[in-house]
C-alpha cells in the first residue's frame, strides 16, 4: 500500500517537470521543446528516487532548484525562441529591471507560458506534501545529491563544449545542462594567450570632427537601403546617389550589447584578448583625446553599458539617468537636444548612443505614428516584423533630424558615422532576439556621411562591401590621426566574440568571401 504512495508522487512530480515540454512543446506548439524517451525515463528515475526521500528540507532543495533554474530557462526559451545558455545565466540575476520591463511589455505573448509554469510548480509541491505515507529510506537522499551532481561533474572534466544544449529536448534537460556548467565554468579563470600588444602611430587627424552614432538592435536585412521590401528608409535612400554617401554590410564583434560596446571602442580583435580591453592601449576614446579632440558620449541607455569602454577618456558623459525626462516624453529625439547645447571643442569626438531599436518594437510608433505601416497580429513572427521594420522607419526619420542638426552645429571638415551593436532575430529558424551566436544577430548596417569635407573620406569603406566593428574601429581610429598595428591579426579571419569575454566563451570565426561572410564553425576560447 505505501508503494501507491510512491507510485502517485512519482507521476505527478514527474508530471509537473514534464508540464512545460508538454504543455508548451506538444500541445501549444510554443516552445521547440519535445520528451524524449531517454528524458522522460530519466525524470521518471529521477522523481522515483526522490519520492523515498525523508528529509524535508533536502524536498525543498530540490524543489527550489527546479522553480529557479525552470523559471528563468522557460521564460527565456518562450522570449528568444531557444534554451538558454550556460553564458547568459548570470545576465538573468544582473538584469532583472530590464527583463521585468521586457516581460511586462509581452504579458499577451507569454500569460501561457507563466500559467504552465504554475501548474508544474503547483504540481511538484502538492506531490510532495500530499504524498505523507509513501515508504521513506534514511540515506535516498545521497542517490539524489549524485544525480544532481553528476552533470557538473561531467562539465568539469569535459569542459563547456561537451554540453551545448538541444533545441528539441526538454527544457529541464537544458537548465541541468547550461545550470552545471555555469556553476562549474563561470568562475574559472581564463587561460592566458600570447598575444603581442597593439602598437599606435600617430599623424596629422583626417578630419576634424567625428560623430559615431552607435544604434541598436538594427539588422541591416530589414532595411530598405539594404534591399528590405518595405520603404522603411526614405531618408538614407535619398542619399544613395549622394558622392559623400556610401554604406557596406556590416559585421558586428559580439551578440550582445554591453560586450559589443567593450570590445568596439577598444578595438578588439583576438578571442581572449582581454588585455587588451585592460590597458585600453587602442581605445578610440583615449586615441581621441591624445590627438586634441574633445571627447562626448551622448547615450539614451543604462550608463553600466559603458563599463570597460574607456569613459576615462570622455571629457562629457551623459547616460539615460541624467536625460531620463525628456527620453521618456520624447524618445531618443532628445538626443538631438543634448547634441544641440554640447559646449564644442576645436576638434570633437561625439559617441551618439540609442535606445531605439531596442525591444519592444512596437514602443517607438507613439512618437510618429503616421510613420508606422498597421501591425498584422497573425503569428509571432510577422507581428514582431512588422513592428520591427515600422521602428526602422522611425530611425529613419531619427538620423534624418540628427543629419540636420549636424549640419548646423559642425557645417564643415565632418564626417558621420553609423553602426548597430549587433542585429537582432525575427523569427528565423523560430529563433528571436539577440545575444545568441547566430549569423543573423552579427548582420548590421554600417554607412558613412561627409559634410563639408573631402569625400575621399568615404573612400575607405566604399572599397569594402563588408566591413566588420574591428575595421570600423581602425578606420575611426585613422580619421582621428592614429594608425592602429595588431601584429595579431590572421590573414583572412575574423571573429564574432560571446556575450561574456571574461570567462571561457565560445566564438564564430568568419571570413569575407565573394558571396559575402562566411562564417566556419563555432569555437572556444580560455579553457583549461
Ligand atoms: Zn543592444
Amino acid at each position: 500500500m505505501v508503494l501507491i504512495q510512491n507510485l502517485i508522487f512519482t507521476l505527478i512530480v514527474s508530471l509537473g517537470i514534464l508540464l512545460p515540454d508538454l504543455f508548451l512543446g506538444h500541445i501549444s506548439k510554443l516552445l521547440t521543446c519535445t520528451v524524449p524517451l531517454t528524458n522522460l525515463l530519466g525524470v521518471i528515475a529521477f522523481s522515483a528516487t526522490l519520492s523515498f526521500v525523508r528529509n524535508k528540507w533536502a524536498l525543498a532543495a530540490v524543489a527550489g532548484l527546479i522553480i529557479l533554474t525552470q523559471t528563468i530557462q522557460v521564460n527565456h526559451w518562450a522570449y528568444f525562441g531557444a534554451s538558454i545558455h550556460s553564458q547568459d545565466i548570470s545576465k538573468a540575476f544582473v538584469e532583472l529591471d530590464e527583463i521585468t520591463q521586457t516581460g511586462a511589455s509581452l504579458v499577451h505573448q507569454l500569460w501561457s507560458v507563466w500559467l504552465t509554469l504554475l501548474a508544474s510548480y503547483g504540481l511538484i509541491i502538492s506531490g510532495m506534501l500530499y504524498t505523507k505515507k509513501r515508504k521513506q529510506l534514511p540515506f535516498a537522499w545521497v542517490l539524489i545529491v549524485l544525480a544532481l551532481g553528476i552533470t557538473p561533474v561531467l562539465a568539469h572534466i569535459k569542459g563547456p563544449s561537451s554540453f551545448y544544449t538541444k533545441p528539441t529536448y526538454t527544457t529541464i534537460y537544458n537548465s541541468v545542462r547550461a545550470f552545471s556548467d555555469w556553476i562549474v565554468h563561470s568562475k574559472s579563470t581564463v587561460k592566458s594567450h600570447d598575444y603581442k600588444p597593439y602598437t599606435v602611430t600617430y599623424s596629422a587627424p583626417k578630419v576634424k570632427n567625428v560623430v559615431l552614432i552607435m544604434g541598436e538592435s538594427l539588422s541591416s536585412r530589414y532595411m530598405h537601403l539594404y534591399g528590405y521590401n518595405q520603404p522603411n528608409t526614405p531618408y538614407l535612400d535619398s542619399l544613395k546617389n549622394n558622392p559623400n554617401f556610401t554604406y557596406a554590410k556590416g559585421v558586428s564583434s559580439s551578440v550582445s550589447t554591453r560586450t559589443c560596446l567593450q570590445l568596439f571602442f577598444n578595438t578588439f580583435h583576438n578571442p581572449g584578448f582581454v588585455e587588451c580591453i585592460r590597458k585600453k592601449d587602442a581605445n578610440l576614446f583615449r586615441l581621441a583625446r591624445h590627438q586634441g579632440y574633445k571627447t562626448f558620449v551622448l547615450s539614451a541607455q543604462n550608463e553600466k553599458l559603458f563599463h570597460d569602454t574607456g569613459t576615462e577618456f570622455v571629457d562629457v558623459f551623459a547616460s539615460e539617468k541624467e536625460m531620463h525626462q525628456a527620453l521618456t516624453q520624447k524618445g531618443d529625439e532628445a538626443l538631438l537636444d543634448n547634441l544641440a547645447a554640447l559646449e564644442l571643442g576645436d576638434k570633437n569626438f561625439i559617441v551618439i548612443h540609442l535606445r531605439h531599436i531596442h525591444c519592444p518594437f512596437g514602443a517607438y510608433a507613439k512618437y510618429h505614428p503616421e510613420l508606422a505601416v498597421t501591425v498584422d497580429h497573425k503569428n509571432r513572427a510577422s507581428e514582431t516584423q512588422q513592428e520591427y521594420s515600422n521602428a526602422i522607419a522611425y530611425h529613419d526619420y531619427w538620423v534624418k533630424q540628427c543629419i540636420e542638426r549636424v549640419q548646423k552645429i559642425l557645417p564643415t571638415d565632418t564626417v558621420v558615422l553609423f553602426t548597430s551593436d549587433h542585429g537582432q532575430l525575427l523569427g528565423e529558424r523560430g529563433l528571436f532576439g539577440h545575444n545568441q551566436m547566430q549569423p543573423e544577430v552579427t548582420d548590421v548596417p554600417v554607412w558613412i556621411l561627409a559634410i563639408g569635407a573631402n569625400n575621399a573620406l568615404i573612400t575607405e569603406i566604399k572599397n569594402h562591401p563588408i566591413y566588420s566593428h574591428y575595421d570600423l574601429g581602425k578606420h575611426v581610429a585613422s580619421l582621428l590621426g592614429a594608425t592602429i598595428s595588431n601584429p595579431n591579426e590572421h590573414p583572412t579571419l575574423q571573429y564574432v566574440h560571446g556575450s561574456e569575454i571574461y570567462s571561457a566563451y565560445e566564438y564564430m570565426p568568419w571570413e569575407k568571401s565573394a558571396q559575402g561572410v562566411a562564417f566556419l564553425e563555432n569555437r572556444w576560447v580560455g579553457q583549461n
